[in-house]
């Protein structure tokens, strides 16, 4: 047995997906002392130990409590349909509010290119150029 390319790959990959020695050994026909010193040898980073990965569990989860209170519950998704842009598309200008019950998009056919109308294109680049002029 001898360290082709082919096995020095498959060494950091599986290394690096943090099987063990032993596990990379059988997977590439290597003992787990010729992996573990291959390893070495090659400079990959040290092994983190098992009690140390299961270590961060409890305090994720106290994080996780604390975080709770701030975080504000997010508002229901519109309903959202595949954006192609294609001919023969529509305008989706939302109209209303994504709440409620008869938000809709505007639906006028598009002008090429753009995802709007040409009222709501006339509206989105108006309102963002004076955007961008009241912030310089
Ligand atoms: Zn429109």
């Amino acid at each position: 047995m001898s360290w082709t390319e082919e096995r020095v790959d498959d060494l950091r990959r599986l290394w690096d997906a943090g099987y063990s020695a032993s596990a990379i050994g059988k997977q590439i026909g290597m003992s787990k002392n010729a992996v573990i010193g291959k390893a070495h040898r090659l400079g990959l980073r040290a092994r983190p130990s098992p009690i140390r990965r299961s270590a961060p569990k409890p305090i994720l989860a106290g994080r996780i409590r604390l975080e709770e209170p701030r975080s504000e519950p997010a508002p229901p998704p519109p309903p959202v349909r595949p954006r192609r842009i294609a001919r023969g598309a529509t305008c989706l200008w939302p109209i209303g509010d994504p709440g409620d019950d008869d938000f809709r998009f505007c639906n006028e056919p598009v002008v090429e290119g753009k995802p709007y109308c040409a009222t709501h294109c006339a509206k989105a680049y108006i309102a963002r150029r004076s955007g961008e002029t009241a912030a310089a």
